[in-house]
């Protein structure tokens, strides 16, 4: 059975790469009726940053992206935070030891950091030591690390099902540390034993591992263990082609949910930063299950383009109109984000905050909107009546006649809906001899201050007879 892990640090916020390694993990999982585990890597003491696993469940559930064997959610292969799991990895280091595949470094960290400022990794200046030494000395309580007694010659082959077969010199890896001096492992062995403890048949993981897998495979090897199949996953870059850094706000899914992206929209975007799905890009969480493959995984690395994020959004937001439990929601959301744009002009008990409205103006702006908190200062028009100061008027060629007449008519209209309006319109037009796009041009501006809106006579029966009358008024009186 395939089993894959997703295994974060909690050293901040979710990153799109972390996202996007655990909706992949997840797919392949649940394209082969495997299960997902979430491990928490915790191990770094260095790095923990408070509050953040808290934060990082949040953006995964917020994104639905649901383990099935985890920290809050358990399992028979727990504990999932390896913290909790120091005695593995400890009895993992001693027989590692026992073997000599490893042996204990008694150097200081001030001839390491000397080593470091030389731009040379470690020199194995403890690999003589012999067995028996290393133990007395350990005994003695003397600081040390283990390290991995990487071979001096020949190579270790990765078989990647991304990047094909990789292969490592193992001159060129040092002898790496496997438990540091504070008795914590390294995600090198944590995840080793951890991964074959938990009987992970596939690790799906960034690039930045890829040459580090020589490491782990040493391991596997050294432990007389089935090492797992590796599948590594291109980086992300940033829209200006950089590697996409953790400083960059870009970079982290709780900037995207502060914004207002939907979940749905997060997840296919991140989905297609890596992927090339066999048919369309627009696709829902299930969508993915039923198409994802790793053989549609590619090389090259991949840009957070928001033009796209936005486009998706789009396209989900629209999908979601459709659905009547969707779209009570988005007008929940609405109406929380109009109330708080305009608390203090907007009395509680306004029309225009009411959710029968709201949906009808959602509806309305179907093919114009990205992003729900953005509605209420976008389209200001349908909650407060347009500033003409700061409005462009450059395009208009509406005379006072015009405008009076446009007044008359819709004032004296008795009922006030779109096919009833639409026909006025061309009266007014042919009535002014004006040409009826630019009728519509200046009453447009007129009733919502701005050169692009939803169907204007749409817009109007919305906004009420009163309300377009005082805005002409208004626009009159300027
Ligand atoms: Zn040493």
């Amino acid at each position: 059975m395939v089993r894959v892990r997703f295994a974060p640090s909690p050293t901040g916020l979710l990153h799109l790469g972390g996202v996007r390694t655990a909706l992949y993990n997840l797919l392949f999982a649940r394209a082969n009726q495997g299960a997902t585990i979430l491990r928490l890597e915790d191990t770094d003491q260095d790095r923990y940053v408070s509050g953040s696993i808290e934060k990082l469940e949040q953006s995964l559930k917020w994104l639905k992206l649901n383990f099935e064997e985890g920290p809050t959610v358990g399992g028979i292969y727990g504990p999932y935070v390896q913290s909790e799991r120091l005695t593995h990895y400890r009895d993992a280091a001693s027989s590692l030891l026992h073997s000599g595949a490893a042996y204990r470094c008694f150097c200081s960290k001030e001839r390491l950091s000397s080593l470091r400022s030389q731009g040379v990794g470690y020199d194995g200046h403890c690999r003589g030591l012999s067995q028996r030494e290393g133990e007395e000395r350990g005994k003695q309580g003397v600081h040390h690390t283990i390290r991995l007694k990487v071979p001096t010659a020949g190579d270790t082959v990765i078989q990647d099902i991304v990047y094909g077969e990789v292969t490592v010199q193992h001159s060129a890896v040092e002898d790496q540390v496997l438990l540091k001096s504070d008795g914590y492992p390294t995600y090198h062995l944590a995840n080793v034993v951890d991964d074959h403890l938990m009987e992970i048949t596939h690790v799906l993981r960034g690039e930045e591992w890829l040459l580090s897998t020589a490491k782990h495979l040493l391991l596997y090897s050294a432990m007389e263990w089935e090492p797992p199949r590796f599948v590594h996953l291109p980086l992300l870059l940033s829209s200006s082609g950089g590697k996409l850094s953790k400083r960059n706000k870009a970079a982290f899914v709780e900037t995207y949910q502060e914004r207002g992206f939907l979940p749905e929209a997060v997840l296919n975007f991140v989905a297609l930063l890596g992927w090339s799905p066999p048919t369309t890009e627009l696709l829902t969480l299930d969508d993915m299950i039923q198409l994802f493959s790793l053989k549609d995984l590619n090389k090259k690395g991949s840009m957070v383009d928001e033009n796209k994020l936005l486009w998706l959004n789009k396209q989900h937001f629209k999908r979601k109109l459709e659905n009547r439990e969707e779209l009570v929601a988005l007008v929940d959301q609405l109406q929380q984000c109009v109330k708080s744009c305009y608390a203090g002009i907007l009395g509680d008990g306004d029309f225009k905050l009411s959710k029968g409205y709201l949906e009808k103006v959602l509806l309305l702006l179907e093919d114009r909107v990205s992003l729900v908190p953005a509605i209420p200062k976008e389209a200001s028009f349908f909650w407060v009546d347009p500033n003409y100061s700061t409005t462009d008027l450059s395009t208009h060629s509406a005379n006072a006649d015009t405008v009076t007449l446009l007044m008359e008519s819709l004032g004296s209209c008795d009922s006030f809906t779109k096919p009833h309006l639409d026909g006025v319109m061309r009266e007014v037009a042919s009535g002014s001899g004006v040409a009826y796009s630019k009728i519509m041009q200046f009453t447009r501006t007129i009733i919502t201050g701005t050169k692009k809106s939803p169907g204007l006579t749409a817009v109007m029966e919305l906004l009420g007879q009163k309300t377009v009358l005082r805005r002409i008024n208004n626009f009159r009186t300027n």
